[in-house]
């Protein structure tokens, strides 16, 4: 059995810029709310609870004096009105390339142009661009939405529109999405937002995955990145979805010769050595094994 990872996976540099400041504001004994969950890792987040970090789900819950931690997500402009209006400090750890989208839609929308998002609503980061949008805004999950959205758009309609997308949005589905754009009836700007570290760890895990004969993603359940991940596998392979070593051992790998392994942008560098060792752990243990693995190689 061959044992390989993508040459891009894991913590990004946003989701891990997000964790430092966590982390570094828990190490100067300050008292730490965290805006929702600071990453989809239940290891990472369960670890800073424990520091003494609480997750609250709305600015009212805000303990006087506590310090709140905005995510790599990022939030809407009414969520900072909110925080400022209480006094609380912040420590706003929005992605710079989530914080570029606030900026390009709060512009866009100043100068009057309709604003396009490519993503799904229900994500905390769409949900912070459309924040920043003033009610001006459509988003669409892919192609046939956006069809139905200019189909169904009044004849009178006369704005400028600008597009964007979430920085996670599936890099194939952004290109199906331009070319129904009808640039010849409206004047549309195009801005380029997917994150360059999704797109990079989407081609490592595609190119992985077909080399392979079974992948395993590892990052949160609820982390839409790694679910992406793992879409993208499953073109070309049997695919799993783990969190964590503890869920190796439900997975039927004894037929697959190759094995490649990825992980989502919030899975830590110590999550996937586990991973691996314990993948080394359980082969050594099998009587099946001929091979001796290079694990250290593998890593
Ligand atoms: S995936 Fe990209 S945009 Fe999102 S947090 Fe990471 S670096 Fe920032």
């Amino acid at each position: 059995m061959q044992i390989r990872t993508a040459k891009s996976a894991g913590f990004c540099y946003g989701v891990s810029r997000a964790v430092k400041k966590a982390e570094q504001a828990l190490d100067e004994g300050k008292p730490v709310a965290t805006l929702g969950p600071i990453i989809h890792n239940t290891d990472v987040v369960n670890a800073m609870q424990e520091r003494g970090a609480r997750i609250i789900s709305k600015v009212s819950e805000l303990k006087p004096g506590e310090y709140v931690v905005i995510r790599s997500h990022g939030v809407a402009k009414n969520i900072y009105d909110e925080i400022h209006a209480l006094g609380n400090p912040v420590i706003d750890a929005t992605c710079p390339y989530v914080k570029r989208i606030h900026d390009i839609v709060a512009e866009e929308t100043a100068k009057g142009s309709f604003i396009l998002i490519a993503g799904d609503e229900q994500h905390p980061e769409v949900q912070g661009i459309v924040g920043h949008c003033q009610q001006n805004f459509f988003v669409f999950k892919d192609k046939f939405v956006l069809k139905d959205f200019f189909q169904n758009l009044e004849k009178n309609f006369e704005k400028r529109l600008a597009i964007v997308s979430q920085t996670t949005y599936n890099s194939i589905l952004w290109r199906d999405a331009l070319k129904i754009l009808p640039m010849q009836d409206f004047e549309i700007t195009i801005y380029e937002t997917i994150c360059r570290a999704t797109e990079e760890r989407q081609t490592a895990a595609a190119e992985l995955a077909s080399q392979s004969d079974c992948m395993i993603v590892i990052g949160g359940k609820h982390s839409s990145n790694t679910v992406k991940l793992y879409d993208v596998c499953s073109r070309y392979c049997k695919t799993y979805h783990i969190e964590n070593a503890d869920e190796l051992e439900i997975l039927k790998l004894s037929d697959a010769e190759k094995i490649g392994i990825t992980a989502g942008a919030s899975t830590p560098a110590h999550i996937i050595k586990e991973v691996i060792f314990t993948m080394e752990e359980n082969l050594n243990r099998s009587p099946e094994t001929e091979e001796e693995i290079d694990f250290a190689q593998a890593i």
